[in-house]
């Protein structure tokens, strides 16, 4: 029979990216989807590591399932380390990717390409229904770039060039960002803790 848990995100792209490593590894992920009438969960944290734990614990009360919940975002070092764990409205609350990402190009329109240093961070809590909690982290480093390219990912991947695979973030196939992708980095970590629970 496959591990079960909850992946605490109503976002399609994170959970088709944990999914498409969980499932091999013998993991069937639901996620809030499938609980429609729960309500959302406010990221009220001033870390990820707060928001992650809000989101897992709510979602676990609710459900009695083992619950996975990632918060994650972009640090960008010539911004102070903005937007961190206000990547997702970075411009506004009624934020998309492409407003998002329109922002950070303005923001650093004067920064040099090499001061342009930023990473991906990600922050996973497992919450059990017997209250064991377990934090994880992943981190990819790379550069902001001076125009979007690439179709694949979401988010920033666009504008994220990582200098291990010598390509954008959205250039690369779904197994190839959950291989260097601080999400991928995170579950990776985060399924052995599942299974040892
Ligand atoms: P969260 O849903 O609160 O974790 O917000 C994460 C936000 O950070 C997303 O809405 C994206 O803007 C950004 N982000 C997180 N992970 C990624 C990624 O893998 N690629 C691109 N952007 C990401």
């Amino acid at each position: 029979m496959p591990d079960l848990f909850l992946l605490a995100t109503r976002n399609s792209g994170k959970l088709r990216e944990i999914a498409d490593l969980a499932g091999p590894e013998g993991f069937e992920v639901l996620s809030l989807a499938d609980f429609p009438a729960l309500a959302e969960v406010e990221e009220t944290g001033e870390t990820f590591a707060a928001n992650a734990l809000l989101k897992a614990r709510a979602a676990c009360r609710a459900t009695g399932l083992i619950t996975l919940a990632d918060d994650s975002g972009l640090e960008v070092d010539a911004l102070a380390g903005a937007p961190g764990v206000r990547s997702a409205r970075f411009a506004g609350e009624n934020h998309c990717d492409r407003s998002n990402n329109a922002k950070l190009l303005e923001a650093l329109r004067e920064t040099p390409a090499a001061e342009r240093t930023a990473r991906f961070r990600c922050v996973m809590a497992v919450v059990t229904p017997a209250g064991a909690e377990r934090l994880v982290e992943g981190v990819a480093e790379g550069l902001i770039a001076a125009e979007p390219r690439g179709a694949g990912g979401f988010g920033y991947d666009p504008l994220f060039w990582l200098p291990e695979a010598g390509m954008m973030m959205a250039e690369l196939s779904p197994a190839e960002k959950n291989r260097c992708s601080h999400r991928g980095k995170a579950l990776r970590q985060a399924l052995r803790v599942i299974k040892d629970m």
